[in-house]
């Protein structure tokens, strides 16, 4: 015979979620991506390139030597080593692997998440910070960027000295704005800073500018990069360089057997034909300036420097949604920030893409304006 508890009536299961699922989690919505079947893909980062068929050919080889039945080495040192090399992590310094960076915000926060315990981060800046910081309970302040959307130098050390932060996040360039901080900006945070500062550098590629090599000068310095935007979104791989005490911390946070052997083997692979990657990277930097340039004599938009391998950009007051609809109607897809922030009113972000990518962008942008 059924009872009550067999079928619950949806009421009672929402009433039960309600009281369970804690409130910062209810007052979330959860991490969208909108679906792009059919449209040219600017909304995300991503390398447009692939590889030339030999080299697919060549990783295949190397994939079908690949012990699927066993768990993956967890410390992933063959990959860890060419990580090091290829980023240029200094002797001293300590690695710790991700999947994807967004999982070592991830495990920074575990490790220092607790009662009372701060996040801070120049806003608008990359979402997954109070996000992440949301999940875990923890206080999130943001601090408005200036007009310019520079660090607010003052106003960040101000917020330093009233919140004490376990950490500050500085993405270097920052996304969604597209431009590097000055360096003494960041580096007299690092030394305000009681926590620890993690340097965001998703961007690196397109920067060339790096507080890599500053390890060595702060203890309580991390560096982030990730290969998602250099052409691996697809394999989830971030990396994370800081002192070894701290490293050591957070890896205790890490699910074992986190990177999986696929994403092993196929980075490492990725990483003994960097100079492919560097040409990508390369090819992306120059389109950059050149659509920039574009962009900048269509009629009404503001457009921001950048040097990473996406643009920012103002449309006249009022229009941005009804710009980034009619360019999807138009098959080209773009990320919309309007109402995201107020200091992104009327603003729209696009990825660079090929050059007849951003040609298609460009005319159909055109057209609306
Ligand atoms: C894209 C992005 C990341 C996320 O990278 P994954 O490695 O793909 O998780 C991290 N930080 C910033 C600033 C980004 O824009």
């Amino acid at each position: 015979m059924k009872s009550e508890t067999d079928n619950p009536s949806p009421a009672s299961n929402e009433a039960r979620i309600a009281e369970w699922v804690r409130p910062e989690i209810r007052a979330l919505d959860a991490y969208h991506v909108p679906p792009a079947t059919g449209l040219i893909k600017l909304d995300a980062m991503e390398n447009p390139y692939t590889w030339p068929p030999e080299l697919v050919e060549q990783w295949l080889d190397v994939l079908r030597t690949v012990p699927l039945n066993r768990y993956p080495d967890p410390t992933a040192a063959a990959l860890s080593e060419r990580l090091r090399t290829a980023m240029g992590v200094p002797e001293g310094a300590a690695l710790l692997l991700g999947n994807g960076s967004d999982e070592l915000i991830q495990m920074v926060l575990m490790t220092l998440a607790g009662p009372g315990r701060t996040v801070l981060a120049p806003e608008p800046s990359f979402v997954m910070y109070k996000m992440i910081a949301r999940w875990l309970g923890m206080e999130y302040v943001g601090v408005p960027l200036g007009e310019d959307f520079s660090l607010d130098r003052r106003a960040m050390l101000e917020a330093i000295e009233r919140h004490a932060p376990a950490v500050v996040f500085l993405a270097y360039p920052n996304n969604p704005t597209g431009d590097l901080f000055a360096a003494e900006d960041v580096w007299a945070i690092v030394e305000a800073a009681p926590g620890v500062v993690v340097v965001d550098e998703a961007y690196h590629a397109f920067a060339e500018h790096s507080f890599m090599d500053r390890l060595a000068d702060s203890e309580n310095l991390l560096v982030m990069r990730t290969l998602s935007k250099v052409g691996l979104a697809g394999l989830r791989l971030g990396v994370l360089a800081g002192a070894d005490a701290w490293v050591r911390e957070f890896d205790k946070t890490r699910l074992p057997y986190n990177i999986g052997v696929l994403t092993q083997a196929s980075a490492e692979f990725a990483l003994r034909h960097q100079d492919l990657l560097d040409r990508q990277a390369a090819t992306i930097r120059a389109d950059r300036e050149r659509l920039a340039a574009a962009l900048a004599e269509l009629p009404g938009l503001q457009v921001y420097p950048s040097r990473a391998n996406f643009i920012l950009f103002r449309t006249p007051a009022g229009r941005a949604e009804e710009i980034f609809a009619g360019l999807k109607r138009g098959g080209v897809l773009i990320k919309q920030l309007h109402g995201a922030n107020p200091m992104l009113r009327d603003c729209l972000r696009v990825t660079v893409g090929t050059p007849e990518e951003n040609a298609a962008f460009l005319e159909t942008l055109r057209r609306l304006l």
